[in-house]
């Protein structure tokens, strides 16, 4: 794709469309909770642990704060 800044932006627009199939098609289920925190009535957003091409997405949901914690600066301190 040409529009894709870089390989791994390539990936990451990728891995998000095959999540959105798969949520779309009943492969893949989003919860109503975070993952980490357990807050209800936010936005959750798939936090991809592995991009392969093939298989089902590995990952968890996370809301918009864990998530950012988690690839953000607050990567140390974020308890699996
Ligand atoms: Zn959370």
């Amino acid at each position: 794709m040409s529009d894709a800044k870089t390989p791994e932006e390539h990936k990451k627009k990728l891995a998000r469309a095959k999540i959105n199939n798969a949520l779309r098609d009943g492969r893949l289920k989003k919860p109503k909770h975070c993952s980490h925190c357990g807050a209800t009535g936010k936005k959750l957003q798939f936090h991809h642990t592995s991009y392969s091409k093939t298989g089902k997405p590995k990952g968890r949901w996370l809301c918009a704060s864990c998530h950012q914690k988690l690839t953000g600066n607050g990567k140390k301190n974020f308890k699996k």
